[in-house]
């Protein structure tokens, strides 16, 4: 591991940063202790600070002279739940939890930003963007809607996430598609109830909710590319409220995620087609309410390449995992690459087997990664904006 000498040398200062973020996690676009901490970390670093972009965002600008802007992006927002284990540095807010390593990735990039303004070694422009509410609510959506990329223009932008399924030490950027596209659905159905002996005089709304969730699985294995990669996951059904009572109505919802927009755009059409279908055949009344949330997160194939070159010089060749497959997972920067071009790396945290995922109640982020995550950053932008060109 090639570290950053003087990032590897604020490693305590760093530890201390991330507990103390993760002690005081703060839920999707109510980041304001957090961004706080970032803003006051990047002033006092030397970079001019926008504050409240996307509500609880923060963006931090540093130019050395004229060239291209690079745009780095971290996530703030912690998740509602309750962490599991006991560490000195456990949430202090119950039910809110940095589940998912954000805070890492604040104060990794929080380091590279501070190292960057010190070491200048880079002609042009970087943009340290920290993003509110990554965790269902689209806050890279809002921060884009608010005009991310009119106030500070990027050529392109890279965003990071920590993934304990690689092995700490390790790295992977793909080109293309990279995480899926994510969209929530909800279907309401309303029939007549009755007695459950006289099925006959009612319109059995439990039947039609469930035949219609079994069906759907068959637009993914009938309808979809078997090239493609899609998912459709029921996750929840609610009908019913007793044992000798015929439904009168009743809801089940999920979602869908894809990897390319085709497979996507075909799994909300049929699946509008198989719901409204059962519910005429059953003779229910319908409402499907089918939203569009997170789009595709796509890597631009030469900035992945650039992302990956920057990767190696800190890791080594060696420890860059090209195979690691796409996440059907889904993520809110991609709202940013479809604005500008990007690239998105995942840091493995994985030591062994029984590393606990990310949403998993014993997850932590390692901290050892910060110096490994934020050498990387600075060494992309220094490749990305060299000095001489
Ligand atoms: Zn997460
Ligand atoms: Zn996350």
């Amino acid at each position: 591991m090639r570290l950053i000498p003087e990032i590897a040398d604020r490693a305590d200062t760093l530890t201390e940063w991330r507990r103390d973020l993760h002690r005081h996690p703060e839920l999707g676009f109510k980041e304001v202790r957090t961004a706080a901490f970032v803003a006051d970390r990047l002033r006092q670093a030397g970079f001019s600070v926008a504050e409240g972009i996307g509500r609880t965002g923060v963006v931090g600008s540093l130019s050395t002279g004229n060239g291209p802007a690079i745009g780095l992006r971290a996530d703030m927002d912690a998740l509602p739940m309750q962490e599991g284990a006991d560490r000195p540095w456990k949430s202090a807010t119950p039910g809110v939890f940095h589940g998912c390593g954000h805070d890492g990735h604040t104060v990794a990039l929080l380091a590279a930003a501070e190292h960057l303004a010190r070491s200048r070694r880079f002609c042009g422009t970087v943009h340290v963007i920290f993003q509110p509410a990554e965790e269902g609510l689209g806050g890279g959506r809002a921060m884009v809607e608010d005009g991310l990329f009119d106030s500070f223009p990027c050529d392109a932008v890279f965003g990071f996430h920590t993934m304990p399924l690689l092995p700490f030490g390790q790295a992977s950027v793909r080109a293309g598609a990279a995480m899926a596209s994510f969209d929530e659905f909800v279907v309401t159905m309303t029939g007549r109830g009755g007695h459950a002996a006289m099925p006959h005089k009612t319109v059995d709304t439990a039947f039609a909710l469930a035949e219609a969730a079994v069906s759907l699985q068959g637009v993914i294995s009938r309808e979809v590319d078997p090239h493609a990669a899609a998912v459709l996951s029921v996750t929840q059904i609610h009908v019913g409220t007793t044992h000798n009572v015929v439904a009168d109505q009743g809801w089940f919802g999920g979602t869908v995620r894809a990897l390319d927009e085709t497979a996507r755009q075909r799994t909300e059409a049929a699946f509008h087609r198989v719901v409204g279908g059962i519910a005429a055949a059953r003779g229910v009344d319908v409402a499907i309410d089918y939203d569009r949330r997170y789009p595709v997160l796509v890597n631009d194939a030469d900035l992945a390449t650039r992302a990956e070159e920057a990767v190696c010089e800190v890791v080594g060749a060696e420890n860059v995992a090209n195979d690691f497959p796409p996440l059907l997972a889904a993520e809110d920067f991609a709202f940013m690459t479809q604005a500008v071009p990007g690239a998105y790396i995942l840091f493995g945290q994985g030591r062994g087997p029984e590393s606990p995922m990310v949403h998993d109640p014993a997850y932590d982020f390692d901290d050892a990664l910060l110096p490994v995550a934020a050498s990387c950053l600075v060494r992309l932008v220094e490749r990305y904006l060299p000095n001489e060109p």
